[in-house]
């Protein structure tokens, strides 16, 4: 397994391995890796030659200075655990050299960043799409793998990707669980014993949710009503029914049919986000 450090040396891999004949395939995180990223790494392994992981905790898309401070960090753990799935570059990019001039001027924006996380977390989109950007031009990947965890991220990237024709082909991968339903996290680790036991809270109410959005008769109303009186013991960003393609709240006599069930809930000060479609199996 080789580390790149240098956009320079990422961009000659990418470009000998592509002169090769070699098809890449690229995964961008944030490390402090579990089970939900090394299925977005075998989901890479399946799809092409030589696999890129990327481990950058991204400052610009921190809109809060503490949650960035306490961001986990384990970068021998995490290059132990890509060796083993055979991974063939981890590129770790320093910060000096992917803003040497500070915050970049320029930004990507979009409609959909308003919606969702977008209302409470200001910035973090457009912070998280120039890096995606930039990322994708150095390692110059044929496929590019993102988790549906991040579903708005997810439809920032494709969107991204189709409007700039950045050519990539994107590969949306489903959200691993623990065994009790929680959405794997590397925010997880900031749990207490107590709170990691009670934010089983949240994959148990989606999943009632959505069986009864499934009944039917049963309106958009009472769907978020459920959300919010399963979940009132937790400040929430957002519990509801979305549209998911335009992520905004769908109306309350809709069905709920062809919803997307969103939430971000903060337990113990941290804040957890979960998605699921309601007619998803
Ligand atoms: P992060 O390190 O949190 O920035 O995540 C890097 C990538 O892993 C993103 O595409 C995430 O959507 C994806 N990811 C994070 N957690 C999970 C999970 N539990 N299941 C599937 N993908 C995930």
């Amino acid at each position: 397994m080789l580390v790149i450090e240098t956009i320079a040396d990422m961009k000659r891999y990418s470009a000998a391995s592509r002169a090769a004949g070699c098809s890449l395939a690229f995964v961008p995180t944030m490390g402090y890796l579990h089970e939900g990223h090394l299925s977005l790494v075998r989901l890479a392994r399946e799809r092409a030659n030589r696999v890129i992981v990327s481990i950058f905790v991204n400052p610009l898309q921190f809109n809060d200075p503490a949650d960035l401070e306490k961001y986990p960090r384990d970068t021998p753990r995490d290059l132990a655990l890509l060796e083993a799935e055979k991974v063939d570059v981890v590129f770790l990019p320093n910060s000096q050299e992917v803003y040497p001039d500070g915050p970049p001027g320029l930004r990507l924006t979009h409609p959909l960043m308003q919606e969702l996380c977008g209302k409470t977390r200001p910035g973090h989109f457009e912070g998280m799409l120039h890096i995606v950007h930039n990322l994708l031009l150095w390692t110059n990947p044929h496929y590019a793998v993102f988790g549906r965890k991040d579903y708005q991220q997810l439809k920032l990237i494709e969107i991204m990707n189709r409007e700039l024709s950045l050519g990539v082909t994107i590969v949306s991968a489903p959200i691993i669980r623990e065994p009790d339903g929680l959405a794997m996290s590397s925010r997880n680790a900031r749990l207490s014993a107590a709170g990691r036991s009670q934010a089983a809270v949240i994959p148990r109410t989606l999943a009632e949710a959505a069986r009864l959005a499934g009944q039917p008769g049963i309106s958009v109303a009472e769907v978020n009503l459920l959300l919010s009186q399963r979940l009132a013991a937790f400040k929430t960003d957002y519990a509801a029914v979305f549209d998911p393609q335009t992520l905004k709240p769908l109306s309350d006599n809709q069905s709920p049919r062809n919803g997307l069930l969103a939430v971000a809930v903060y337990i113990e000060g941290v804040r957890l986000i979960d998605n699921r479609y309601i007619n998803e199996e």
